[in-house]
This record gives structure tokens, C-alpha cells and sequence, in this order.
């Protein structure tokens, strides 16, 4: 019997705690599953029970309230998986609870409730103990777990709260509160009358012979229904080529129910109509047949394709084989709402197996989603926090552009890169692994050059279209002999031109957004800086106002310099939005688009633009980062990158890595299928060495000196890179810890400690920053003992 279980809490605390299984719960507590329990004062949370045992701790514990699954909500790779996320990145196993789970499933104390707006009062289904919770949330509006748990005078809540947003009689507040708005559809079922056996000769003849349209309707039901309680209205229509009015008249006539309910958003529900996997080409079998030979060496695998070579079919074979063989898939995308296009792809082929899981899904959408993980879901389509779901068996697991920095979680711990991350989960489970992008990052390609991961290569474009032309415009050169306009050089301009009088469309790069980055008094210099952090606003001109985009800060414009009293405050720099408001002078009748942070905050907004692209109704779309990924587009002849400079004055030891996959990637969206695009990237210093290595689109090349830099000056992958960023309030107090933190690192590991020094933007939302560098050779231990003298550091610092 196990009488003790060690628990994972939803706090961040550096151990597990051991909790009593009290007699009554013996048998009914394994790993995985959750139980409710008290800490600290009268705090109740639902905690993750991490192991079971018989060893008594050397504290006195406190019991184990109640178990609130039947089954584990996790796996037991996934615990193994959250313990390795924590150690290896220096956090809480807490804190990787909290990031993984949907709040729905981590309940606490201070969890508010709210009840459905579908809540029905005569329902008569409801136990004592619900009518009671119900009632009292009837009359609060909103009541926290705590709250509850005091009116109905229990000493366990959670596992009646657990049924009640189960049965979705109640919902949690905060979702509320983002406006969730349930998805309804219409259903028919058999009217209560005709349920029974044999009833269903007597509802035919309860129809008038002479209504065809509703014998029609009623036999397609028939037909439908079997073995199902109920169908969707629209498949009955849809199969019988009825109007939905016709199946309603059945309804009033008493032989059907027709009635709304809420239904998921994920679209597991939903049946299109599969596609057959495509011929590949002579290469992409080649490739496939590598890497398959890589996989029974247990090697991952390194996709190095050019745009368009393909890639993508290669992932969706080697899905299927693995859906084949019964295990599961996870692939890995930047930002899957960037990626609308992939999931329907993805659904043409495999139909309702695939579920993406991605930040844009409600709560009650996400724990849906963990329990369809859990059931065995055979692709799942994720950005990175889709990682920590609970998969049972994973078989492979695809990193899809896996160069990007997205895959980067910075904030909040647990601070961790999906692409290492997603190689150790596929460890754990013996999955094969495979990272794809056309612009490698240094790590995988160093990986693959040392035979560490199994490169292969798709040089060539599928059907043969050809890599664009790239060609490097020198604004300084252009400037003098006066054919810049503004920020556009003329043989951009001129390019756009032709594209538009043919017809085509233009794609424009420019990594920032507003219109103005600076406001500026010409006089004093004074510009206008944020209250809460050490940056200038940026100036929008559609919201007319000075915008901080660290904080989000925003300020009238002043009428004149704050600083110096004199009139005539300037605007300097350029960012998206002064592009489309200029481009509009240059090509008025041209249909231009915006896509950056501004343009699309809500829901799906971004799906939606690119639908417009894509449908054609968009002649130029102007946007950051953001249209530098995951689209495939037929009919973009030019695309053009306003400012390279500025992508490679990044103050980073990889930002020439960077301006090469940016550059590189979208440039890529120009010209597929049959015609050659072109790119024209502008830049003040033409004469970059890196520029010029970009635009020779000679990938070797360019990585061998960028290797042998990282070399020389000890970066990775060379090294290891572990920074520290520390925060407070006050100034005083964040330098004592830094230097404090820092001479303690630096006693153990000397000259591998740099720092404290202040960050480029040295404090954002009213907070100091200092940062810490180690720069550790590539030995085992000593990561490993840098880890664990970060964590006592920071435990002696609080202390
Ligand atoms: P990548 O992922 O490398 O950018 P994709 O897989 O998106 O490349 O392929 C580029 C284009 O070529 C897509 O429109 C895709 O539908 C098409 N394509 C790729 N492979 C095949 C194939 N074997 N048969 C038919 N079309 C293909
Ligand atoms: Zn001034
Ligand atoms: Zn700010």
C-alpha cells in the first residue's frame, strides 16, 4: 500500500512535497493524477501526485484531501519530461506545471468561478451539493474556489467544482473575462416518443406521403444516426439536400428534437474529406529514404531544403507512417497562428486526426485538447508549450523552421528552447526527431557537421521553379545620385511597379512597427522617452500618439519640447506603418495591407489577412517579421527588405545568423511555381561582408566564418551560455544582488563570469535590470555544476 505521495504544487518551490494518503484513499492515488490538498495556512490547490511510496518523511505531514481523477491526467514520460525541463533549465517543477497545465485542470484557492450563460435553472439532474454551488454563484455572479468551499462548509471543493466544469455548468472567470464565446450548432435527435425501439415505423407514418422533402430528411436521419444518439443538422442536410427549414418541420411535427449546443472549437468533430499522399519527386525520395536510414541509427535528422523544396510533404509521409505504427506525432511550428495554411494541409491529409494546439484557444478549447493527447490524438500541431502536453506514445516529432527564435521561451519560467527541449522529450519516449528549415540554425548545422545529427538536403525546388534574384541596392549610392524617394530606392520602386501593372503581387519587410521610432526636438535632442522603462516611444500615426513598445505606455503628443520649450518636434525613422501610409503616395491605386502587431491582435485577424493576400485582394503587403514565415504564396513576384542594416546593428553575437534566416526566408516567398522572383534588399552599408555573403545565397560560405567567429570569441556552439537576468524595483537593490550573485559564480568559476552589466534597455515596466553571463566550455560537469550553483545562489538571495 502507499501510504505517502510526493506532490508537485503550483508555486514555485524548489521541492516536492510529501503529503499522507489517508485510509479511505488507498488504491485510488497514482502518479499523474491530481489530488487536493492544503498548504500554507488554508490555501487548497489541485497538485500533480509525482510519485507514491511508503517512505514517511521527516516532517509531520498533512493529508491528502481528495483525488479528482479517475485516471492520470499525465503520463509518465511527461513527468519525467518536467523534471528534466526544470533541472536542465533552472527552475521549479511548479513552474513547469504552471506553464503546461490549462488553467482548467489547476485549480486553487483563489480560482474564480462563473456560471455558464447556458446554465439552466430547472435542471433537475443536479446533486444537493451542485444545486447549492449553482445557486450561490446564480446570486454572486463570481465566487472564488475558497469562497465556495466556505459556503458550503466542506473541507474538499474541488472535486464537485471538478463535475460542475466537467458537466460545463460553470466556467472559470478569467476566460470569462477574455469574452469567451462558446461555439454552438444545431443537433437533431430522435423526439423522446420515437426513441424506443421500433418506434421508428410509426414516426414514418406520422409524415404526410405527399411530404416528400421530410421523408427524404427523415431517412437520410435514419441513416445517419445509427449507432449515434445524435447528428449535426448540417451533415443531415447535406445528406439528405435538404433545407434545414424542412428538417424543422420534423421538429414541430414532434418526431425530432432539433436544438443548439455548444460544441468544441478544436474541429475533432468535423470530417473532411481526406487527400490521397502525393508522388514525390526523385529527390524528395531520395531524401526520405536517408532519412529513414538515419532513424534506424537513432540519429535526428537535419532537413536542410530551399524554400519550397518540399519539405513539408516529406514531414506529412513520415506522419503517416508513424500514425501507421500507432504511435503518436508532434509537430513543432513557430507560431501556429502564423500558420493557418500548415493546418489545413495538414487536415486535407490526415482529416480530424490532427488537433493544433496553440495559444489562441480558450481554456476550455485546451483541456479538451489535453484529454484528446491523452486519448491517444495521433497528430498534434503545436507551438512550443505544446511540448508539455501528455502524450502517451510519441513516435516522431517534427520541428518545423526550427532556426526560428520563437521556439525561445524568455519569460515567464520555465525559460527553455523548444527545438533541445523536443529532442530530449523524443528521447524519453524513443521517438525519432526531425528539424527542417532552409535556414539552419549554427547549433543543428554544427550538429550535423560533426556528426552528432544526420544531415540532409533538399537543394532544389519542388517542380523545378528557380531560387529568386536577389539584388542589393546601395541606398547611399542611390541618395547621391538623387533617386531615393523617401525610403525607397528607385529600382525597388520601379520593380513594384512592373509587378502591379502585371498583375502580381509585392511582399515589403521592415522589422518595425509604428510609424516613427523616434520624436525628437531638433534643438535640444531632447526625445520623448517611456515613464517605465529606459527607451524612446515610437510614434503611430493612426492612433496619434507616442507608444512604448516594451511596456505598451502610451502619451499624448506634447506641442512643444518638454525639454527646451521651442515648437517643432520632428518624427525620424521609419517604421511599417509610415511604409504603407508612403506607398500609398507612390502607388495610390495599389490595395496595400498591413501586417504587424498593430494589425493583427485579435483572434484571427492574422488568418484573415492572409486570406485576403491570398485571395487576391491585396496588391502589397507591408509587415515585420511576420511575413517572413510559413506562407506560401502563387503569386508574389517581389519582395523587397527596406532596411538590412538594421537587422545585422543588432547587438548580438547571432545577428548575423539572424539577418541571413530573415532575409533568406523572405525572400523565399517570391516567385514559386512557374515564375522567378526577385528580391531587392536595400541597405546603407552595401558593402557588409555579411550582406554580401547573403546575397550570394552561398550558404557554406557564410556559416564557416560565422563558426569560425563563434570559434575565436567562445560562442556557441563552441560554449554554453547561461545568462542571468535580475529585476527589482530599486536600483540598489538589484546591483547588491547581481554583484552578490555574480562574486559567488565568479569564486567557483573565475574568468567564466561576466558581468553584472546593465542590458541594452536597462529598465522596462518600472524595473531595474542587471545581467550575468557564464560562458562555460562544453563539459558535462561543468554545466552541471553551474546549474546547481545558480539554483543555491538564488535560493541563498531570497534567503
Ligand atoms: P517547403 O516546406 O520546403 O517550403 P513545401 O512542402 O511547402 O516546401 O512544397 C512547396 C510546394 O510544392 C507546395 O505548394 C507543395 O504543395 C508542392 N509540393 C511539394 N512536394 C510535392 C509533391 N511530391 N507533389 C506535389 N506537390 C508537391
Ligand atoms: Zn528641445
Ligand atoms: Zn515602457
Amino acid at each position: 500500500m502507499s501510504r505517502y505521495a510526493d506532490l508537485i504544487l503550483p508555486l514555485a518551490l524548489h521541492l516536492r512535497y510529501t503529503y499522507s494518503v489517508p485510509e479511505a484513499l488507498y488504491g485510488q492515488v497514482a502518479p499523474g493524477m491530481r489530488v487536493e490538498v492544503q498548504f500554507s495556512r488554508s490555501r487548497h490547490y489541485a497538485a500533480i501526485v509525482a510519485a507514491v511510496h511508503d517512505q514517511a518523511p521527516d516532517y509531520a505531514t498533512k493529508p491528502v484531501l481528495a483525488v479528482l481523477d479517475d485516471f492520470p491526467v499525465l503520463s509518465a514520460q511527461c513527468l519525467k519530461f518536467w523534471k528534466w525541463v526544470s533541472d536542465y533549465y533552472c527552475c521549479t517543477e511548479g513552474e513547469v506545471l504552471m506553464a503546461a497545465l490549462p488553467a482548467g485542470l489547476k485549480l486553487s484557492s483563489d480560482t474564480r468561478l462563473v456560471l455558464s450563460p447556458f446554465f439552466d435553472k430547472e435542471d433537475e439532474s443536479l446533486g444537493p451539493k451542485e444545486r447549492l454551488a449553482t445557486d450561490a454563484l446564480l446570486i454572486q455572479q463570481t465566487l472564488s474556489v475558497e469562497d465556495l468551499q466556505k459556503i458550503l462548509g466542506i473541507k474538499s471543493v474541488m472535486p464537485l467544482l471538478k463535475k460542475l466544469l466537467d458537466k460545463r455548468l460553470i466556467y472559470l472567470y478569467e476566460e470569462m473575462r477574455e469574452k469567451y464565446k462558446p461555439r454552438t450548432e444545431w443537433f437533431v435527435q430522435w423526439a423522446e416518443a420515437y426513441r424506443a425501439e421500433g418506434a421508428m415505423r410509426e414516426a414514418f407514418s406520422a409524415i404526410d406521403q405527399r411530404a416528400g422533402r421530410q421523408l427524404e430528411a427523415l431517412m437520410a436521419f435514419v441513416e445517419l444516426s445509427r449507432g449515434k444518439e445524435e447528428i449535426p443538422l448540417r451533415s443531415l442536410c447535406e445528406k439528405a439536400q435538404v433545407d434545414s427549414a424542412i428538417v424543422k418541420k420534423l421538429g414541430e411535427k414532434g418526431i425530432l428534437e432539433v436544438y443548439k449546443k455548444e460544441v468544441s472549437r478544436l474541429g475533432l468533430d468535423d470530417l473532411p474529406g481526406p487527400e490521397g499522399p502525393a508522388s514525390l519527386s526523385e529527390g524528395q525520395l531520395s531524401a526520405l529514404a536517408q532519412t529513414r536510414t538515419f532513424f534506424s541509427e537513432k540519429k535526428t535528422v537535419l532537413l536542410h531544403g530551399v524554400t519550397g523544396s518540399g519539405k513539408t510533404q516529406l514531414y506529412l509521409d513520415l506522419m503517416e507512417e508513424t500514425m501507421a505504427s500507432g504511435r503518436q506525432t508532434l509537430y513543432l511550428v513557430p507560431e501556429i497562428a502564423l500558420t493557418a495554411q500548415l493546418v489545413h494541409r495538414l487536415r486535407n491529409r490526415f482529416g480530424n486526426k490532427v488537433l493544433a494546439y496553440h495559444s489562441k484557444l480558450n481554456d476550455q478549447e485546451r483541456v479538451e485538447a489535453w484529454r484528446a493527447v491523452l486519448e491517444g490524438a495521433p497528430v498534434v500541431m503545436g507551438a512550443r508549450s505544446a511540448l508539455f502536453l501528455p502524450f502517451l506514445d510519441l513516435g516522431l516529432v517534427v520541428v518545423d523552421e526550427e532556426h526560428d527564435p520563437s521556439f525561445k521561451q524568455q519569460q515567464p519560467a520555465p525559460r527553455y528552447h523548444a527545438r533541445d527541449a523536443a529532442t530530449v522529450l523524443a528521447k524519453l519516449h524513443g521517438a525519432h526527431v526531425v528539424l527542417g528549415s532552409a535556414t539552419p540554425s549554427l547549433e543543428s548545422w554544427h550538429n550535423a557537421q560533426t556528426g552528432k545529427f544526420g544531415l540532409v538536403t533538399l537543394d532544389r525546388r519542388f517542380g523545378g521553379s528557380e531560387l529568386p534574384e536577389m539584388q542589393l541596392v546601395d541606398l547611399r549610392d542611390e541618395a547621391k545620385r538623387k533617386r531615393l524617394k523617401s525610403h525607397f530606392s528607385t529600382p525597388l520602386l520601379d520593380a513594384v511597379q512592373e509587378a502591379l501593372e502585371q498583375k502580381e503581387q509585392v511582399i515589403l519587410f521592415q522589422n518595425r512597427r509604428g510609424y516613427s521610432p523616434l520624436y525628437k526636438c531638433p534643438t535640444c535632442e531632447w526625445h520623448a522617452p517611456c515613464e517605465h522603462c529606459d527607451v524612446s516611444l515610437t510614434y503611430h500615426k493612426f492612433a496619434d500618439n507616442l507608444r512604448c513598445h516594451y511596456c505598451g505606455f502610451e502619451q499624448k503628443l506634447p506641442p512643444t519640447c518638454p525639454a527646451c520649450g521651442l515648437p517643432g518636434l520632428q518624427v525620424a525613422g521609419f517604421g511599417t506603418e509610415k511604409i504603407e501610409d508612403e506607398l500609398a503616395i507612390f502607388f495610390p491605386d495599389a490595395r496595400i495591407a498591413r501586417m504587424d502587431l498593430d494589425t493583427v491582435r485579435g483572434k484571427s485577424d492574422h488568418e484573415k489577412l492572409i486570406q485576403r493576400f491570398e485571395n487576391r485582394e491585396i496588391d502589397i503587403l507591408v509587415g515585420t517579421q511576420m511575413v517572413t514565415k510559413g506562407l506560401d504564396f502563387d503569386h508574389v513576384a517581389v519582395v523587397g527588405v527596406l532596411s538590412a542594416d538594421q537587422l545585422l546593428r543588432f547587438p548580438d553575437f547571432r545577428s548575423g545568423e539572424r539577418a541571413w534566416q530573415l532575409i533568406t526566408q523572405v525572400g523565399g516567398r517570391a516567385g514559386r511555381r512557374q515564375k522567378r522572383g526577385k528580391v531587392i534588399v536595400q541597405a546603407w552599408n552595401a558593402e557588409h561582408p555579411v550582406l554580401l555573403e547573403i546575397l550570394a545565397q552561398r550558404f557554406e560560405p557564410f556559416v564557416e566564418r560565422e563558426l569560425s567567429e563563434r570559434k575565436a570569441f567562445f560562442y556557441p556552439p563552441f560554449t554554453r551560455l547561461i545568462g542571468l537576468q535580475l529585476r527589482h524595483k530599486q536600483k540598489k537593490v538589484v546591483d547588491r544582488a547581481a554583484r552578490f550573485l555574480a562574486d559567488r559564480l565568479r569564486r567557483e568559476f573565475g574568468h567564466r563570469v561576466l558581468g553584472p552589466s546593465e542590458p541594452a534597455v536597462p529598465r522596462v515596466r518600472d524595473q531595474y535590470l542587471v545581467d550575468i553571463l557564464l560562458k562555460l566550455e562544453r563539459r558535462g560537469d561543468l554545466f552541471d555544476a553551474a546549474r546547481r550553483s545558480i539554483q543555491e545562489g538564488v535560493v541563498a538571495l531570497s534567503s
